[in-house]
Protein backbone atom coordinates (compact mmCIF):
# COMPACT_ATOMS: atom_id res chain seq x y z
CA UNK A 1 0.00 0.00 0.00
CA UNK A 2 1.50 3.46 -0.66
CA UNK A 3 1.26 6.22 1.70
CA UNK A 4 0.46 8.43 -0.82
CA UNK A 5 -2.93 11.03 -0.60
CA UNK A 6 -5.95 9.84 -2.63
CA UNK A 7 -7.93 11.56 -5.26
CA UNK A 8 -10.95 11.22 -6.26
CA UNK A 9 -12.12 11.52 -9.45
CA UNK A 10 -15.59 10.75 -11.02
CA UNK A 11 -15.79 8.22 -7.90
CA UNK A 12 -13.37 6.60 -8.34
CA UNK A 13 -9.92 7.27 -6.01
CA UNK A 14 -6.43 7.35 -7.37
CA UNK A 15 -3.16 7.94 -5.41
CA UNK A 16 -2.09 11.59 -6.11
CA UNK A 17 0.70 10.62 -8.95
CA UNK A 18 -1.36 8.87 -10.89
CA UNK A 19 -4.80 11.29 -10.21
CA UNK A 20 -5.31 12.40 -13.79
CA UNK A 21 -7.45 14.09 -16.20
CA UNK A 22 -7.89 14.62 -20.02
CA UNK A 23 -6.09 17.35 -21.19
CA UNK A 24 -9.44 17.62 -23.82
CA UNK A 25 -11.63 18.75 -20.48
CA UNK A 26 -12.44 21.66 -20.51
CA UNK A 27 -11.43 23.03 -16.84
CA UNK A 28 -7.61 22.99 -18.83
CA UNK A 29 -8.68 24.28 -21.96
CA UNK A 30 -11.09 26.64 -20.92
CA UNK A 31 -11.47 27.51 -17.15
CA UNK A 32 -14.78 26.53 -17.81
CA UNK A 33 -15.46 25.08 -14.44
CA UNK A 34 -16.15 25.83 -10.85
CA UNK A 35 -14.75 25.15 -7.31
CA UNK A 36 -14.54 25.26 -3.45
CA UNK A 37 -11.42 25.69 -0.83
CA UNK A 38 -12.87 23.99 2.29
CA UNK A 39 -11.21 23.56 5.75
CA UNK A 40 -11.63 20.62 8.14
CA UNK A 41 -10.48 21.44 11.66
CA UNK A 42 -10.46 18.51 14.04
CA UNK A 43 -12.38 15.76 12.50
CA UNK A 44 -15.23 18.49 11.28
CA UNK A 45 -15.45 20.14 7.72
CA UNK A 46 -16.17 23.75 8.53
CA UNK A 47 -19.36 24.93 7.09
CA UNK A 48 -19.59 22.06 4.36
CA UNK A 49 -23.06 22.77 3.76
CA UNK A 50 -22.41 26.45 2.72
CA UNK A 51 -19.95 25.22 0.19
CA UNK A 52 -21.87 22.92 -1.02
CA UNK A 53 -24.98 24.93 -1.64
CA UNK A 54 -21.85 28.02 -3.01
CA UNK A 55 -20.88 25.29 -5.61
CA UNK A 56 -23.93 24.53 -6.94
CA UNK A 57 -25.35 28.06 -6.54
CA UNK A 58 -21.56 28.50 -9.00
CA UNK A 59 -22.86 25.61 -11.76
CA UNK A 60 -25.63 26.91 -11.86
CA UNK A 61 -24.90 30.35 -13.42
CA UNK A 62 -22.34 28.93 -15.65
CA UNK A 63 -25.22 26.42 -16.37
CA UNK A 64 -23.25 23.24 -15.20
CA UNK A 65 -25.27 20.42 -13.92
CA UNK A 66 -23.64 18.50 -11.23
CA UNK A 67 -24.36 14.76 -11.85
CA UNK A 68 -24.46 14.24 -7.71
CA UNK A 69 -27.04 15.94 -5.19
CA UNK A 70 -25.47 17.95 -2.56
CA UNK A 71 -26.23 15.35 -0.17
CA UNK A 72 -24.19 12.94 -2.40
CA UNK A 73 -21.21 15.57 -2.53
CA UNK A 74 -21.33 16.39 1.32
CA UNK A 75 -20.74 12.42 1.29
CA UNK A 76 -18.19 12.33 -1.47
CA UNK A 77 -16.14 14.70 0.63
CA UNK A 78 -16.31 12.76 4.02
CA UNK A 79 -15.62 9.57 2.45
CA UNK A 80 -12.42 11.04 0.72
CA UNK A 81 -11.16 12.27 4.12
CA UNK A 82 -12.04 9.41 6.07
CA UNK A 83 -9.78 7.31 3.05
CA UNK A 84 -6.79 10.06 3.59
CA UNK A 85 -7.13 9.80 7.63
CA UNK A 86 -6.91 13.60 7.51
CA UNK A 87 -6.99 16.17 9.66
CA UNK A 88 -6.74 19.39 10.05
CA UNK A 89 -6.99 19.40 5.82
CA UNK A 90 -7.09 21.73 2.96
CA UNK A 91 -9.92 20.46 0.69
CA UNK A 92 -10.01 21.28 -2.89
CA UNK A 93 -13.42 20.20 -4.63
CA UNK A 94 -13.13 20.70 -8.50
CA UNK A 95 -16.46 20.84 -11.20
CA UNK A 96 -15.33 20.78 -14.48
CA UNK A 97 -17.14 21.26 -17.85
CA UNK A 98 -15.52 17.83 -18.50
CA UNK A 99 -14.08 16.47 -21.25
CA UNK A 100 -15.10 17.63 -24.42
CA UNK A 101 -13.62 18.90 -28.20
CA UNK A 102 -10.93 21.48 -29.15
CA UNK A 103 -13.99 23.77 -29.70
CA UNK A 104 -15.32 26.14 -26.54
CA UNK A 105 -19.17 24.86 -27.29
CA UNK A 106 -20.25 22.99 -23.84
CA UNK A 107 -22.68 21.15 -25.37
CA UNK A 108 -19.72 19.06 -26.67
CA UNK A 109 -18.99 17.91 -23.13
CA UNK A 110 -21.37 15.43 -21.92
CA UNK A 111 -20.15 14.68 -18.65
CA UNK A 112 -18.70 16.96 -15.97
CA UNK A 113 -15.74 16.04 -13.79
CA UNK A 114 -15.29 15.91 -10.81
CA UNK A 115 -12.53 16.44 -8.49
CA UNK A 116 -11.82 16.21 -4.54
CA UNK A 117 -8.52 16.31 -2.96
CA UNK A 118 -7.49 16.68 1.23
CA UNK A 119 -4.72 18.10 1.15
CA UNK A 120 -3.15 21.37 3.55
CA UNK A 121 -2.18 24.33 2.16
CA UNK A 122 0.19 27.44 3.16
CA UNK A 123 -0.35 30.78 1.69
CA UNK A 124 1.10 33.00 4.35
CA UNK A 125 3.96 33.48 6.76
CA UNK A 126 3.64 31.55 9.97
CA UNK A 127 3.69 35.07 11.89
CA UNK A 128 0.95 36.52 9.70
CA UNK A 129 -1.49 36.07 12.15
CA UNK A 130 0.36 38.35 14.82
CA UNK A 131 2.16 40.67 12.71
CA UNK A 132 -0.18 41.07 9.97
CA UNK A 133 0.52 41.38 6.21
CA UNK A 134 1.66 44.36 3.53
CA UNK A 135 -0.79 44.50 0.46
CA UNK A 136 -0.96 46.97 -2.28
CA UNK A 137 -3.86 48.22 -4.86
CA UNK A 138 -3.46 45.86 -8.19
CA UNK A 139 -3.62 47.87 -11.43
CA UNK A 140 -5.58 44.68 -12.60
CA UNK A 141 -9.35 45.34 -11.86
CA UNK A 142 -12.15 43.01 -10.93
CA UNK A 143 -14.55 42.09 -13.93
CA UNK A 144 -17.47 43.47 -13.65
CA UNK A 145 -20.69 41.14 -12.83
CA UNK A 146 -21.47 41.34 -16.22
CA UNK A 147 -18.12 39.33 -17.02
CA UNK A 148 -16.59 37.08 -15.47
CA UNK A 149 -17.53 38.32 -12.21
CA UNK A 150 -15.80 36.57 -8.92
CA UNK A 151 -18.84 36.23 -7.33
CA UNK A 152 -18.87 33.05 -9.78
CA UNK A 153 -15.87 30.91 -7.95
CA UNK A 154 -15.29 29.57 -11.48
CA UNK A 155 -11.59 28.19 -12.52
CA UNK A 156 -11.24 31.72 -14.42
CA UNK A 157 -8.88 32.83 -11.98
CA UNK A 158 -6.01 34.75 -14.05
CA UNK A 159 -7.60 38.16 -12.48
CA UNK A 160 -6.54 37.32 -8.90
CA UNK A 161 -3.03 35.77 -10.56
CA UNK A 162 -2.59 38.86 -11.75
CA UNK A 163 -3.10 41.09 -8.95
CA UNK A 164 -0.97 38.27 -6.93
CA UNK A 165 2.09 38.69 -9.61
CA UNK A 166 2.18 42.37 -9.32
CA UNK A 167 2.33 41.73 -5.31
CA UNK A 168 5.02 39.39 -5.94
CA UNK A 169 6.49 41.66 -7.81
CA UNK A 170 6.76 44.08 -5.48
CA UNK A 171 7.70 42.46 -2.76
CA UNK A 172 4.54 43.04 -1.07
CA UNK A 173 2.27 40.03 0.85
CA UNK A 174 -0.54 40.21 -0.88
CA UNK A 175 -2.31 42.30 -3.79
CA UNK A 176 -5.89 44.30 -3.04
CA UNK A 177 -8.37 44.05 -6.10
CA UNK A 178 -10.49 47.53 -7.44
CA UNK A 179 -13.62 47.12 -8.84
CA UNK A 180 -14.36 49.80 -12.14
CA UNK A 181 -15.59 52.33 -10.37
CA UNK A 182 -12.13 52.39 -8.17
CA UNK A 183 -13.05 50.90 -4.69
CA UNK A 184 -12.32 47.94 -3.67
CA UNK A 185 -13.65 44.82 -4.07
CA UNK A 186 -11.30 41.76 -2.21
CA UNK A 187 -8.19 40.28 -2.09
CA UNK A 188 -6.79 37.90 -4.62
CA UNK A 189 -9.16 35.24 -2.48
CA UNK A 190 -10.07 36.66 0.32
CA UNK A 191 -12.78 39.62 1.62
CA UNK A 192 -11.66 42.68 3.60
CA UNK A 193 -13.11 44.63 6.04
CA UNK A 194 -11.40 48.31 7.80
CA UNK A 195 -12.46 49.29 11.42
CA UNK A 196 -12.89 53.10 11.88
CA UNK A 197 -13.87 54.96 15.03
CA UNK A 198 -14.70 51.56 16.53
CA UNK A 199 -17.18 50.40 13.38
CA UNK A 200 -16.58 47.88 11.18
CA UNK A 201 -16.85 48.43 7.04
CA UNK A 202 -16.36 45.85 4.16
CA UNK A 203 -17.56 46.23 0.40
CA UNK A 204 -20.52 45.03 -0.76
CA UNK A 205 -20.83 41.76 -2.92
CA UNK A 206 -22.97 43.21 -5.47
CA UNK A 207 -20.17 45.03 -7.26
CA UNK A 208 -18.04 41.86 -7.86
CA UNK A 209 -16.19 39.93 -4.67
CA UNK A 210 -17.42 36.89 -3.72
CA UNK A 211 -19.80 36.09 -1.04
CA UNK A 212 -17.37 34.52 1.39
CA UNK A 213 -18.06 31.81 3.51
CA UNK A 214 -15.38 33.24 6.61
CA UNK A 215 -16.52 37.01 5.82
CA UNK A 216 -20.53 36.14 6.62
CA UNK A 217 -19.21 34.13 9.73
CA UNK A 218 -17.35 36.80 10.93
CA UNK A 219 -20.21 39.24 10.08
CA UNK A 220 -22.20 37.04 13.09
CA UNK A 221 -19.43 37.65 15.16
CA UNK A 222 -19.52 40.95 14.39
CA UNK A 223 -23.01 41.19 15.78
CA UNK A 224 -22.77 38.90 18.84
CA UNK A 225 -19.72 41.52 20.34
CA UNK A 226 -22.41 44.37 19.21
CA UNK A 227 -20.23 46.34 17.09
CA UNK A 228 -21.87 47.95 14.00
CA UNK A 229 -20.79 46.96 10.35
CA UNK A 230 -21.77 48.84 7.51
CA UNK A 231 -21.35 46.98 3.65
CA UNK A 232 -20.38 50.36 1.78
CA UNK A 233 -18.23 51.27 -1.23
CA UNK A 234 -14.57 51.48 0.31
CA UNK A 235 -12.06 54.08 -1.83
CA UNK A 236 -8.83 53.69 -1.23
CA UNK A 237 -8.47 56.70 0.85
CA UNK A 238 -11.29 55.21 3.54
CA UNK A 239 -9.00 52.25 3.44
CA UNK A 240 -5.56 54.20 4.04
CA UNK A 241 -7.02 56.07 7.04
CA UNK A 242 -8.67 53.29 8.40
CA UNK A 243 -7.59 52.13 11.97
CA UNK A 244 -7.64 48.36 11.64
CA UNK A 245 -7.91 46.26 8.58
CA UNK A 246 -8.06 42.65 7.31
CA UNK A 247 -9.07 39.86 5.54
CA UNK A 248 -11.06 36.97 5.30
CA UNK A 249 -11.14 33.82 3.58
CA UNK A 250 -10.86 29.95 4.15
CA UNK A 251 -7.35 29.35 3.42
CA UNK A 252 -6.03 33.04 5.06
CA UNK A 253 -8.59 32.75 7.88
CA UNK A 254 -8.73 36.05 9.41
CA UNK A 255 -5.37 38.02 8.77
CA UNK A 256 -4.29 41.46 9.75
CA UNK A 257 -3.78 43.73 7.37
CA UNK A 258 -0.74 46.34 8.07
CA UNK A 259 0.14 48.13 5.48
CA UNK A 260 -1.33 49.62 1.69
CA UNK A 261 0.70 51.10 -0.68
CA UNK A 262 3.26 51.59 1.96
CA UNK A 263 0.82 53.74 3.90
CA UNK A 264 0.41 52.32 7.99
CA UNK A 265 -2.64 50.99 8.41
CA UNK A 266 -3.49 52.18 12.24
CA UNK A 267 -0.81 51.76 14.48
CA UNK A 268 0.48 49.09 12.13
CA UNK A 269 0.02 46.56 14.33
CA UNK A 270 -3.27 44.18 14.67
CA UNK A 271 -5.80 46.99 16.54
CA UNK A 272 -7.85 45.87 19.31
CA UNK A 273 -10.95 45.15 17.46
CA UNK A 274 -9.51 42.53 15.03
CA UNK A 275 -8.02 40.98 17.56
CA UNK A 276 -10.96 40.05 19.64
CA UNK A 277 -12.51 39.07 16.23
CA UNK A 278 -9.74 36.80 16.01
CA UNK A 279 -9.80 35.14 19.19
CA UNK A 280 -13.69 34.82 17.98
CA UNK A 281 -13.18 33.40 15.28
CA UNK A 282 -11.27 30.67 16.62
CA UNK A 283 -13.73 29.74 19.11
CA UNK A 284 -16.12 29.00 16.03
CA UNK A 285 -13.27 27.09 13.85
CA UNK A 286 -12.81 24.78 17.25
CA UNK A 287 -16.92 24.46 17.34
CA UNK A 288 -17.98 20.88 16.21
CA UNK A 289 -21.70 22.22 15.27
CA UNK A 290 -20.06 24.64 13.07
CA UNK A 291 -19.54 21.93 10.56
CA UNK A 292 -20.16 18.30 9.15
CA UNK A 293 -18.71 15.80 10.64
CA UNK A 294 -15.81 13.01 9.04
N1 LIG B 1 -12.84 36.17 -2.66
C1 LIG B 1 -12.32 35.30 -3.54
C2 LIG B 1 -12.07 35.74 -4.94
C3 LIG B 1 -12.01 33.98 -3.14
O1 LIG B 1 -11.50 33.11 -4.01
C4 LIG B 1 -12.25 33.60 -1.80
C5 LIG B 1 -11.89 32.22 -1.35
N2 LIG B 1 -12.92 31.31 -1.56
C6 LIG B 1 -12.81 34.56 -0.92
C7 LIG B 1 -13.09 35.83 -1.39
C8 LIG B 1 -13.11 34.20 0.50
O2 LIG B 1 -14.21 33.31 0.53
P1 LIG B 1 -14.38 32.19 1.65
O3 LIG B 1 -14.36 32.89 2.96
O4 LIG B 1 -15.67 31.56 1.34
O5 LIG B 1 -13.22 31.26 1.49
Amino acid sequence: MSNELLIYIDGKYYPRSQAKISVYDHGFLYGDGVFEGIREYNGVVFKLKEHIDRLFSSAHAITLKIPLTKEEMIQAVVETLRKNKMKDSYIRLVVSRGVGDLGLDPRKCPKPTIVIITDTISIRAADAKEVGVTTMFSWVRRNRVDATSQEIKSLNYLNSVLAKIEANACGVDEALCLESNGCLAEGVGENVFIVKNGELMTPPTSTGALAGITAEVVKGLVAKLGLKLTVTNLTPFMIFNADEAFFTGTAMEMVPIREVNKRQIGTGKPGPITKRLMAEFQKVIEDPTQGTKV
